[in-house]
Order: structure tokens, then C-alpha cells, then sequence
């Protein structure tokens, strides 16, 4: 079995202005394809060739830098693709929105503590929001590919949300402004796929 390239269930510049469509077509087709095909040259002939994504996460040796990057790089794209859409933004509702305001006091609150998250990370990274067992929320970030699901990373839970802070992934439309592109961001998060996930993982 190898990983392929999902393909994005909206148009390159369906996600336009707060994400361009140059970005979004390099970033997909060349960023996302390039941790794809090398992930499959890392475990191509190796025990984790048959395994899904998530168990080789869960299970990494977090030495084999290959798998590491690529396999977090993999999974991590396929997972900021899916949360974003462009019917997005808004609000949380639901058991979700209850289990933000139980975790974090209110949705404004959250979203000061993921943004904060996402600005404060320093180079390149990811900010989460992840739900544990019985459906407690946690933010967090994570440097370069590494993801909550390795073992170890100090970002516990399952992740239902996540925003590449990369700058290949804001650069091209808002340069250096990072803060610019994370504000921009919660137009776009796709809070029903978010929803799904937490009540499939809580
Ligand atoms: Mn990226």
C-alpha cells in the first residue's frame, strides 16, 4: 500500500482572500505531494509499509527523522484540508461548542489561546486544539511536522483542528504577517468536520 495525495474537496481558490489560490495550488500539489511521495520511499520495504498513517504516528520511532517529517507532514496536511472549507467560520455549536466553554471558559477564550498559539510559534510548526477521553480540549503546538499523535510530544489528546504555521503556507499573500493570515484563518475553520471529529474521539 502507498499514501497518496487526497484530493481537496473545494477549489484552489475557493478558500480566496484569506487564503490565495497560488498558495493553496503550491502547497497541495508540491509541498503536500513531496511529503507524500517521500513518506512512501521511508517505509517502502520496511514493517511500517502495511500500516495506516495514525498507527505509524502513534507508534514512531521519533529517531527516524524520515517518517517523523514526512509521515507528520503527511497526515498533518490531510488534516488542515479537511478543516477548512468555504462555507467556514462562524462558531462551534453543539457538544463541541459546550466542551470549548467547559475547557476554556468561552469561544472567545479559545480562540485567543489557539491564536496565541499559532503567533507564538517560533519558525516553523503547528497549532492544535486536541479533545482527551472524555471530551477535555487542549491547545497546543508543535515544531516542524511533529504532530500530538507521536509518542511523547508533550501535546497530549487527539487532534481535531490544526494550522499550519509554516511560512510556505502564508507567505506568498501575507509575508512576514503571520498574525494577518492566523486572524484570517477563522474564516475559514470548518467547524462541522471539527465537530465530527471530537464526537468520534471524545
Ligand atoms: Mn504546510
Amino acid at each position: 500500500m502507498s499514501f497518496e495525495l487526497p484530493k481537496l474537496q473545494y477549489a484552489y481558490d475557493a478558500l480566496e482572500p484569506h487564503i490565495d489560490a497560488r498558495t493553496m495550488e503550491i502547497h497541495h500539489s508540491k509541498h503536500h505531494q513531496g511529503y507524500t511521495n517521500n513518506l512512501n520511499g521511508a517505509v517502502s520495504g520496511t514493517d511500517l509499509e502495511s500500516k495506516s498513517i495514525e498507527s505509524i504516528l502513534n507508534g514512531l520511532d521519533m529517531k527516524n527523522m524520515a517518517v517523523r517529517n514526512n509521515g507528520g507532514g503527511y497526515y498533518n496536511h490531510n488534516l488542515f484540508w479537511d478543516v477548512m472549507s468555504p462555507n467556514g467560520g462562524g462558531n462551534p455549536s453543539g457538544d463541541l461548542a459546550a466542551a470549548i466553554n467547559s475547557s476554556f471558559g468561552s469561544y472567545d477564550a479559545f480562540a485567543e489561546q489557539f491564536a496565541t498559539a499559532a503567533k507564538t510559534r517560533f519558525g516553523s510548526g503547528w497549532a492544535w486544539l486536541c479533545v482527551h477521553k472524555g471530551g477535555k480540549l487542549e491547545v497546543c503546538s508543535t515544531p516542524n511536522q511533529d504532530n500530538p499523535l507521536m509518542p511523547g510530544i508533550g501535546c497530549e489528546g487527539y487532534p481535531i483542528l490544526a494550522l499550519d504555521v509554516w511560512e510556505h503556507a502564508y507567505y506568498l499573500n501575507y509575508q512576514n504577517r503571520r498574525p494577518d493570515y492566523v486572524s484570517a484563518f477563522f474564516n475559514v475553520i470548518d467547524w462541522d468536520e471539527v465537530s465530527r471529529r471530537f464526537n468520534n474521539h471524545k
